[in-house]
């Protein structure tokens, strides 16, 4: 018999109906065995490091949603994670070890499936970074950028939600590929980022902006040629007027939606037809065999610091409520990230 010991615990406590609320969660403790019971193969028993406050949660959070399993009521949520191995009863890892991937959000998860686990495979980087730049979001730039928006040197590009963790590595790819980038994001402190720390060409605050048309037609008196697209709404409907001829548009997000109980209509997508643009839609975890390929040139990148990162760690799990809600309220400078506990 392995110790028991107490594990708090992050449960949703109501399906959210429009915005999330930390009322629709809850902190419980309850008892854990830190060894694997008999009878789950496959499994590992692990300590949660790092939690990820990532925007598709929220869509786990409804009684019903578009693409995703509902978690259940009363029971802990999950998400991606940062954690260290106490027992493993899965031939590819060892006690001792630290992985990423789905993982509960509490102090220790039973992972009954670890397949989906990947192993951290450099430790001289943050942890922290694998729930990020190195981990889910940084691949969705990754293979948003390279796999779905076929960059031209010279192509102007904007990426919406410039300065989360996926739209600051995509607008630093672009860069990196020889194309003009214009960042939106939701403050003067955001935008500052945008232009003088991450190297955009250029960045707005959408929320001082009236008419997305007349501002994307400042920045981009030619018209866009690649559009990032991560939240939706009047600005998708904005860049689709700014597109130019054989345009693409990769459909990463759509946070701005996520919150309605209505979504809003596109109204100009005949723009897709007159314009000949392609608008493609993916999910990551489609792509993750191409993880290898990702660090190769990302972490080089890092470590010789031609890119840059920002993070916001709240610290223990009693701030993750608070953490998740902030950031469908654009709180956080960069990626949001939850600190559960020291390795
Ligand atoms: P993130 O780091 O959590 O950043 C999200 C940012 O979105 C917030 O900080 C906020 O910044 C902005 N935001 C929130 N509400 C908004 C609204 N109503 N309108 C405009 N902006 C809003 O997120 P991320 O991880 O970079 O994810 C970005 C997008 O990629 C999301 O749509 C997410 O769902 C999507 N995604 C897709 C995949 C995939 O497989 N396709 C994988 C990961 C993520 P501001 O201050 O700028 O408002």
């Amino acid at each position: 018999m392995g110790e028991e010991i107490s594990n708090k615990q992050v449960i949703l406590s109501n399906y959210v109906k429009s915005s999330l609320k930390e009322s629709d969660m809850s902190l419980r403790t309850s008892k854990i065995q830190l060894k694997i019971p008999s009878g789950c193969d496959g499994a590992v028993l692990v300590k949660n490091l790092y939690l990820s406050c990532d925007p598709y949660i929220i869509q786990s959070m409804r009684k019903r949603n578009v693409y995703i399993p509902s978690f259940k009521l009363d029971s802990p949520i999950s998400g991606f994670g940062v954690s260290k191995v106490l027992d493993s009863s899965h031939p590819n890892f060892k006690t001792g070890e630290l992985v990423w991937g789905i993982t509960g959000w509490e102090e220790y998860s039973l992972i009954k499936d670890a397949d989906t686990l990947f192993k951290v495979p450099d430790r001289d980087l943050p942890l922290s970074y694998y729930t990020g730049i190195l981990g889910m979001p940084g691949m969705t730039a990754y293979v948003g950028f390279f796999e779905f928006c076929s960059p031209k040197k010279g192509e102007t590009m904007f990426v919406s939600a410039a300065s989360g963790a996926v739209g600051q590595l995509v607008g630093q790819l672009a860069k990196t590929a020889g194309c003009y980038v214009v960042g939106s994001a939701g403050s003067k402190e955001k935008v500052d980022l945008l232009k003088n720390k991450l190297g955009f060409d250029e960045a707005f605050n959408y929320k001082e902006e009236k008419d997305y048309d007349a501002t994307l037609k400042r920045y981009f008196p030619d018209g866009i040629d690649i559009y990032f697209e991560n939240v939706g709404g009047k600005m998708l409907e904005a860049a689709l007027s700014n597109m130019r001829h054989y345009g693409r548009v990769a459909v990463c997000g759509m946070i701005s939606q996520y919150s309605l109980e209505q979504p809003d209509g596109v109204h100009n997508l005949l723009y897709l037809l007159s314009k000949r643009i392609r608008m493609e839609g993916y999910i990551v975890s489609d792509h993750y065999h191409l993880y290898p390929k990702f660090l190769e040139m990302v972490v080089p990148l890092i470590k010789e610091e031609k890119i840059t990162y920002l993070e916001n760690i709240a610290e223990g799990i009693e701030s993750a409520p608070g953490a998740l809600v902030g950031l469908y309220f654009g709180r956080s400078v960069g990626k949001q990230v939850v600190a559960v506990a020291r390795e």
